[in-house]
């Protein structure tokens, strides 16, 4: 391995430095692609210190295309990359945008030797190796782009050699003893595939177990909806054959982006302490599943199940955040807004704006109206007041000030 030590010379705070932590506390090991056609460590820790105010750079260690590998910091440094997982992960940071380009031999095993030896070292399993996609709260983020599932089985071959040709897909194509439609529920071979087909393409479905399970199907429904097919979480002929084209019809993306982290979430992960709450087995339960529930308007039993993480997604719909029906931290926020608001008295003007108003108090009054509830302030809903003004022999202007919401409510 060809490790050049840049601990000292690469960008950083003048003003504030990161925690550290005991080697002990080292859990995972996070691969990153930085999202980027080009780029080094000191390019990267520059954006990170200058541009994003961090105390230096987010990577532990770069691996460049050519298979040489910086590294950039202690391990008992906790620099910023997976959000609230910074105190337990080590980041690995591999040059490239592999959402287009594709990982070279000599970085691929310089990316595999490394992180090996890291395993050793720290006593991490290859289960504990993990896509920054694959962190608590970043289903959103397509990062590293490739599959993991590969990555780790690439680990278990100890010595291998490579050549440049990728492994072959699996065979998700149409065959023979092939289902037409594949949903939840289903299990066998052909959801593996499915499994792995939808990892290689970034879109994480959890355990590749061969079970149809919610994972699956919430990763079913985040590529259709890329993919721009009807959304159902259900594989039929037409997600079928998205699946199978999907790489041809990738967009090309703007480069020169300079990191895969230049997103203020990063600081809001970091700062959350509310522990994440999703639909799993066996359910989550507490008295915050009751207060997400209470907030979210469904039957407050403290019982994380389908219900509410339904509603959880008309949330999150209505407030313009990613849609994946988990209680992380930016979902957190949002439902922190609905408390501030003290239960829906009146707030703030709503008319017809570019884009449209949005939130809890355009709901509330669409209810009154008895219109569709999507939470948006679009024509429609001006028309109703309009109508509703009228009825009430106020002034008409399609506007809900004061004297309308009062109205509405008393
Ligand atoms: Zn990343």
């Amino acid at each position: 391995m060809n490790i050049i030590d840049k601990r000292n010379s690469l960008a950083s705070s003048r003003s504030t430095s990161y925690r550290r932590r005991a080697k002990s506390a080292i859990r995972n090991i996070a691969i990153h692609h930085s999202a980027t056609t080009s780029g080094s460590a000191e390019a990267f820790a520059r954006y990170h210190v200058n541009e994003l105010g961090w105390p230096g750079i987010g990577y532990h260690y770069v691996v460049d295309q050519d298979g040489s590998i910086s590294l950039c910091h202690d391990l008992e440094v906790v620099s910023y990359h997976v959000g609230n997982s910074n105190s337990f992960a080590v980041g690995i940071c591999m040059v490239g945008d592999f959402r287009t380009q594709s990982l070279t031999v000599a970085q691929r095993q310089a990316t595999l030797e490394l992180t090996r030896s890291l395993m050793d070292q720290l006593s991490i399993p290859i289960d504990n190796v993990w896509g920054h996609i694959e962190f608590p709260g970043y289903s959103w983020k397509p990062c590293p782009s490739i599959s993991m599932h590969s990555f780790r089985n690439w680990l278990r071959e100890e010595g291998a050699t490579f050549t440049d040709s990728p492994p072959p897909s699996p065979t998700y194509v149409a065959g023979a003893r092939q289902r037409t439609i594949l949903s939840r529920g289903d299990q066998g071979d052909d959801i593996r595939a499915l499994q792995e087909r939808l990892d290689e393409l970034g879109f994480h479905p959890g355990r590749i177990d061969g079970i149809f399970g919610p994972q699956t199907a919430d990763a079913v429904m985040r590529f259709q909806r890329t993919a721009s097919i009807s959304v159902d979480g259900i594989v039929g002929p037409e997600t079928r054959e998205a699946l199978r084209d999907f790489e041809s019809a990738t967009e090309p993306i703007e480069h020169g982006s300079p990191t895969d982290e230049p997103d203020d979430r990063e600081e809001m992960y970091r700062k959350e302490t509310r522990r994440m709450l999703r639909l799993i087995q066996p359910m989550m339960r507490g008295t915050d599943v009751q207060e997400v529930q209470g907030k979210v308007g469904v039957a407050t039993d403290g019982i994380f199940g389908p219900v509410t993480e339904a509603s959880i997604r008309e949330f999150q719909i209505s407030e313009g955040i990613t849609v994946d029906g988990i209680v992380g931290p930016q979902t957190w926020h949002a439902l922190d807004r609905i408390q501030e608001n003290g239960g829906g008295g009146y707030q703030r003007l709503l008319s017809v704006q570019t884009p449209y108003i949005r939130g809890e108090d355009v709901k509330r009054v669409q209810r009154a109206l008895n219109i569709r509830v999507d939470g948006l302030y679009g024509p429609l809903t001006e028309q109703a007041i309009r109508n509703f003004q009228r009825r009430e022999a106020i002034t008409v202007d399609g506007i809900v000030g004061p004297q309308t919401w009062r109205r509405l409510f008393n």
